[in-house]
C-alpha cells in the first residue's frame, strides 16, 4: 500500500492512525475511516492524503508512480470488497470521487457520482440491477456532473436539454421519465459534450478517474478556494484529500432512498432526531430542491402536519438501524453529528458524519444536556460554547414569526432588538422617556453629550460611524441595540423629518432596530425576552467553578451596576465619573466649574457638585454590597463639557452670572488641537487639584456612610488615569490620602482603601516598576494604550482600519481584540515590572478588550487578577475566562 493512500470499509479498514487524522486524510476521509472502524456500514473506498495535493501542485500537476500504484491497489481493494470490477461490462464497479480538506471548505470540487459508467458498463448496470431506468438515469447524472465539475461545461446546457425532453413528453417531474427517455437524453448529453469540447465524452473509466482526482487537486488552487482561505486564515499548504468510494444507490426504486440527518435538533438543541430524506433519489437531491424532502421521524411529520410518510413509517427497518447508528455515533464522538446516508434496497449505508453546526441556543442546551447524560464532562461543555454566541442570548430578539417591513440596513453594532418612536436629539429622548415612551435615538453620529439620550433610548441608529464608533461602543457598553453607519438614513433637523431608503418618516414615527443584523424596520416588531436561568445559568455556574480570573464590570449608573450584578459581576473594574457629569441637572455646575476664572470660582461650582457625586457613589456602593469598586477620577479633556450653541452660552450666562463674551473667551482658551493627547486625565488633577479633591471627598464620604449604614465592608479603589510618571501619581496619591484622612477624622470612622493607576501610556508601562512604588493596583486601560502605542486615534480609525484588516496588516481590529503581539508586550512588561516592585500587586484590564475572548485568553496567560467588561459582556467574560483557564 502507498504511504499516501488509506483504505476504508469492506473489511480491509486501514489501521494506520494517519487514516483517522484530519490533517492527513481530511475531515471527510478521517470520519469515513472512523465510522468503518467502529463497524458501521460504510461503502468501501480509499483516501488519497492531503500531502499528495501539495506534491501534485508543486510538481506541475503530475501524478507520480507511487500514487499511480497506490490508486491501482485502492481500486483493487474496492473491487474485491464489492465483488465488482471497475470498467467491467457485465458487473461494473461505480465510484464517487469526493474532495475533503481538514475543514469543510466551500470552493472545493463538487462530488462526482456514478463514475465508471460508459456506453458499455451502463448495459451491465441495467442488466445486473434489472432496472434499465435506474442505469440510464445514473449515466445521465454522471455525464452532467463530470462535465460540469471536471470538464468545465456549463450545466445549464444539460438542464435545458432535460427540460425539452420533459416538455416534449408533457412531463412535469423527473420521476415520470422512463428508461428510454433517459437513454435518449444520454445521447443528447454526449452530443453537448462533443460540441463543447471538440472530442467525445471520455469512455475510458481510468481516464475518468484520474480526470476527477486531478480536478479535486486543481480546485484547491481555484480562485474561490483561495479567497475563502484568505478570509478564514487557512494556510495554502494544507491541501485537500480525495476520497474514492464505491457507489451505493438510493435511486434503485421505492425501497431505496437518500437523506441527511442531525442526531439532535440543530436549531433548538432538543434531543430529537432531525432530518430529511427522499425515496428513490441520489446524492444532493435532498438539498437541491427538485422535490420536497420528507420528514425523518413520525413525530416531526405529525408536528408539522405533513402528509408524505416519514422514513420511520415508510422504511421501519432501515430507520431502526439508522437510529441505532445515531446513538452509536453520538457515544463515539460525544457530540451532535450531522450525517449523510443512503438506503439501497432496504440496506442502510453511511456516507458522512461530522460535528453539526448549531445555533447559540442549541449549543448551550446540548452542552448542558450531554453533561447530564454523562456523555461529556463540565470542562468539555464549557469549551463547546462560543462565548460571543452568548451575546445573542442575553438580549431580546425579534420574534421570528412576526412580519417585518424593511426600511434599510446598517452595521450590526450592538445586539438586541427594540422598537420605539423616533427622536432626533438627546434632550427629546430624555424628555419623552421620562413620560414613559419607548424611543429610538436617531442621529447622524453621537458624541459624549448624547449619553443621557442614549441611556433614555431603547435603541440607537446612526447614519455614520463604524463598529467602533462612539455610538457603537457606548451602546454595547449600555447593552442598547445599535445600528450604526446606516448610510441610507438622511436627517433634516429643520423640519425634524428623515428619510430611510425611499421612505419618508418624521420624529415620533415608530421604528424597530435589530442590532444583531443591522436591519431597520417600520412599526413595532414584537420581541422575545432572553432566558437567563435554566441551561444558561447552569453553564455559568460551571464556568465560575473552572475560572481563575475574577470578572468585574465597567459601570457607573445604578441601572448598569444592577444589570452587571445580575449577570454575575464580582465588582466594578471601571467606574467613569465623567459620565455622571453630563447629567442634565448638573451640566451647568460642571460648566461653571470649567469656565471659572480662578480657584475660588471652581470651588464654588464644585461645592454644588459634591453632594450629587456623593449620592452617585452611595448608590453604587449600596448596590455592589461590599464588592470592590474601582473609581476613576475625572479623565476627559474639559472642552468635552463646554456649551456649543449661542443659546447654551446664553443659558449658562444667566445661570451663573458671567457675561456671554467672557464665557466664550474662556471656552476659546480651553480649545485643544489634539484633545486625546491633551489636557486630560491626571493632568487635570495636577493643574486643578480641587476637582480631584472634591471627587475623593465624595468617594470617602459615601463609602463611610454606606459602611456605617450597612455594617458591611466598603473598599473603594481610587484610580488615577493617564499617569506617565511616578511623580504624577505621588502628588495625586498624597492628595487622595490627605482627603481620606480628613473625611475619616470628620466622620470618626476609618476605612481601608486602595490608590492605584491606569496603565494606558507606553511610558507608564515602561516605568511600571517605579510607578508600583506608589500604586496598589494597575488597571490596563487598553483602549488608550492601543491608541497611544499604535499612534491611531480610535475615532478616526474608521476611515482606514477596515482596509488594514482586509489586507492583513492587523489580523483583527486592534480596538476590538487586543494587539497581543504589540500592545500585549507592554502589558506583559508592566505586569512583570510592577510585580517585581510590589509582589501581589492587583492587576486588571478595563478596556473594551475585557469582554473579548481572545484578549481574555491573553490576560489569563499574563496572570492578571481580573478582567472588567461592560455589563452585557460579563457572562461572555465569565465563560471566556473559564475557557482560558482550561487551556
Ligand atoms: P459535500 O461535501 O458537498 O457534502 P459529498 O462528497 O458528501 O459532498 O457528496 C455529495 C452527495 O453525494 C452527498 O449527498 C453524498 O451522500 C452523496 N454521495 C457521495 N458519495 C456517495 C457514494 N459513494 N454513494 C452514494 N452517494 C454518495
Ligand atoms: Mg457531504
Ligand atoms: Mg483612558
Amino acid at each position: 500500500m502507498s504511504a499516501y493512500v488509506f483504505y476504508f470499509g469492506g473489511g480491509a479498514n486501514s489501521t494506520d492512525p494517519r487514516s483517522r487524522d484530519k490533517t492527513i486524510a481530511g475531515g471527510k476521509g478521517a470520519n469515513l475511516a472512523e465510522m468503518a472502524g467502529i463497524g458501521l456500514p460504510v461503502p468501501p473506498g480509499f483516501t488519497i492524503s492531503t500531502e499528495v495535493c501539495a506534491t501534485y501542485n508543486a510538481n506541475g500537476k503530475s501524478f507520480d508512480a507511487d500514487l499511480r500504484a497506490g490508486v491501482a491497489a485502492g481500486v483493487a481493494h474496492v473491487e474485491s470488497s464489492t465483488g465488482r470490477k471497475f470498467g467491467d461490462t457485465a458487473n461494473p464497479l461505480l465510484v464517487s470521487v469526493r474532495s475533503g480538506a481538514r475543514v469543510s471548505m466551500p470552493g472545493m470540487m463538487d462530488t462526482v457520482l456514478n463514475l465508471g459508467l460508459n456506453d458499455e458498463t451502463v448495459q451491465g448496470l441495467a442488466q445486473g440491477s434489472g432496472n434499465p431506468r435506474f442505469a440510464w438515469d445514473s449515466y445521465r447524472r454522471f455525464i452532467q456532473m463530470y462535465s460540469d465539475v471536471v470538464l468545465g461545461i456549463d450545466h445549464h446546457l444539460f438542464e435545458d436539454a432535460l427540460e425539452i425532453v420533459k416538455e416534449d413528453n408533457g412531463f412535469y417531474a423527473d420521476v415520470e421519465l422512463e428508461a428510454e427517455h433517459w437513454q435518449a437524453l444520454v445521447g443528447e448529453y454526449k452530443a453537448i459534450v462533443e460540441k463543447a469540447l471538440g472530442r467525445p465524452f471520455p469512455q475510458d473509466v481510468h481516464e475518468q478517474l484520474w480526470g476527477a482526482i486531478g480536478a479535486v487537486f486543481d480546485s484547491w488552487e481555484s480562485e474561490r478556494a483561495k479567497v475563502y482561505r484568505r478570509l478564514n486564515d487557512i494556510p495554502g499548504d494544507w491541501g485537500t484529500a480525495v476520497n474514492v468510494q464505491a457507489m451505493v444507490f438510493g435511486n434503485m426504486g421505492d425501497t431505496s432512498a437518500t437523506g441527511v440527518a442531525f442526531t439532535r435538533d440543530p436549531a433548538t438543541g432538543e434531543k430529537a432526531y432531525y432530518g430529511e430524506w427522499l425515496v428513490n433519489a441520489q446524492g444532493e437531491d435532498v438539498v437541491a430542491g427538485i422535490r420536497t424532502p420528507q420528514y425523518l421521524t413520525k413525530f416531526a411529520r405529525e408536528r408539522a402536519g405533513a402528509k408524505p410518510l416519514s422514513m420511520e413509517e415508510a422504511m421501519p427497518e432501515a430507520y431502526t438501524e439508522l437510529a441505532a447508528v445515531f446513538e452509536l455515533l453520538e457515544k463515539h464522538y460525544k457530540d451532535m453529528q450531522d450525517i449523510e446516508f443512503t438506503v439501497e434496497r432496504n440496506k442502510l449505508w453511511m456516507l458522512q458524519t461530522r460535528s453539526g453546526k448549531r445555533t447559540a441556543k442549541a449549543a448551550l442546551k446540548m452542552a448542558v444536556d450531554m453533561v447530564g447524560e454523562g456523555l461529556i464532562d463540565e470542562a468539555t461543555a464549557i469549551k463547546r460554547v462560543d462565548p460571543m454566541a452568548l451575546d445573542q442570548l442575553l438580549h431580546p430578539t425579534l420574534d421570528p414569526k412576526a412580519e417585518r417591513d424593511y426600511l434599510g440596513k446598517g452595521l450590526p453594532a450592538s445586539p438586541g432588538a427594540a422598537s420605539g418612536a423616533i427622536v432626533l436629539d438627546a434632550e427629546t429622548a430624555q424628555a419623552r422617556a421620562e413620560r414613559g415612551d419607548s424611543v429610538i435615538l436617531v442621529r447622524v453620529e453621537t458624541s459624549p453629550e448624547d449619553i443621557h439620550g442614549m441611556h433614555a433610548a431603547k435603541g440607537i441608529l446612526t447614519a455614520r460611524g463604524g463598529m467602533t464608533s462612539h455610538a457603537a461602543v457606548v451602546a454595547r457598553g449600555m447593552g442598547r441595540p445599535c445600528v450604526s453607519g446606516a448610510s441610507s438614513v438622511s436627517i433634516d433637523m429643520n423640519s425634524r423629518t428623515l428619510k430611510i431608503g425611499t421612505r419618508d418618516l418624521k420624529e415620533g414615527d415608530i421604528i424597530t432596530l435589530d442590532g444583531a443584523t443591522g436591519d431597520i424596520m417600520g412599526g413595532a416588531v414584537p420581541t422575545i425576552e432572553p432566558e437567563l436561568v435554566g441551561d444558561f445559568g447552569t453553564l455559568m455556574v460551571w464556568a465560575d467553578k473552572h475560572r481563575r480570573m475574577k470578572v468585574r464590570t465597567n459601570a457607573e449608573t445604578p441601572e448598569d451596576c444592577r444589570t452587571a450584578r445580575s449577570f454575575g459581576a464580582e465588582g466594578i473594574g471601571l467606574c467613569r465619573t465623567e459620565h455622571m457629569f453630563f447629567d442634565a441637572g448638573r451640566i451647568s455646575a460642571v460648566r461653571q466649574m470649567i469656565l471659572a476664572e480662578d480657584e475660588d470660582g471652581r470651588r464654588a461650582a464644585l461645592a454644588k457638585l459634591l453632594p450629587e457625586q456623593r449620592a452617585d457613589f452611595q448608590a453604587i456602593f449600596e448596590i455592589m454590597a461590599g464588592l470592590p469598586v474601582t473609581i476613576r477620577l475625572l479623565d476627559p479633556p474639559l472642552h468635552e463639557f463646554l456649551p456649543h450653541s449661542d443659546a447654551e452660552f446664553a443659558e449658562l450666562s444667566d445661570a451663573i452670572g458671567i457675561g456671554v463674551e467672557t464665557l466664550k473667551r474662556r471656552a476659546g482658551e480651553l480649545h485643544e488641537f489634539n484633545p486625546m493627547l491633551g489636557h486630560r486625565g491626571c493632568r487635570l488633577g495636577i493643574t486643578f487639584p480641587e476637582i480631584y479633591e472634591m471627587q475623593a471627598r465624595a468617594i470617602f464620604e459615601a463609602a463611610v456612610d454606606v459602611a456605617l449604614a450597612s455594617g458591611e465592608a466598603v473598599v473603594p479603589e481610587v484610580m488615577i488615569p493617564l499617569v506617565a510618571t511616578k511623580k504624577e501619581l505621588s502628588i495625586l496619591k498624597a492628595l487622595v490620602d490627605r482627603t481620606a484622612a480628613q473625611v475619616f477624622a470628620e466622620k470618626g470612622k476609618v476605612l481601608d482603601y486602595l490608590v492605584g493607576t491606569m496603565i494606558e501610556l507606553p511610558r507608564a508601562a515602561l516605568m511600571a516598576g517605579e510607578i508600583a512604588e506608589e500604586a496598589k493596583f494597575f488597571s490596563f486601560g487598553t483602549n488608550d494604550l492601543t491608541q497611544t502605542t499604535l499612534g491611531v486615534s480610535r475615532d478616526d480609525a474608521a476611515r482606514f482600519l477596515s482596509a488594514y484588516v482586509e489586507q492583513g496588516i492587523y489580523a483583527r481590529d486592534p480596538f476590538v481584540s487586543l494587539d497581543v503581539e504589540g500592545v500585549g508586550q507592554l502589558v506583559e512588561l508592566a505586569a512583570e515590572r510592577g510585580r517585581k516592585t510590589l509582589p501581589g500587586i492587583k492587576l486588571g484590564i478595563c478596556g473594551e478588550h475585557g469582554g473579548d475572548p481572545a484578549s481574555i485568553a491573553f490576560c489569563e496567560k499574563t496572570g492578571l487578577d481580573y478582567v472588567s467588561a461592560s455589563p452585557f459582556r460579563v457572562p461572555i467574560a465569565r465563560l471566556a475566562a473559564a475557557q482560558a483557564a482550561l487551556g
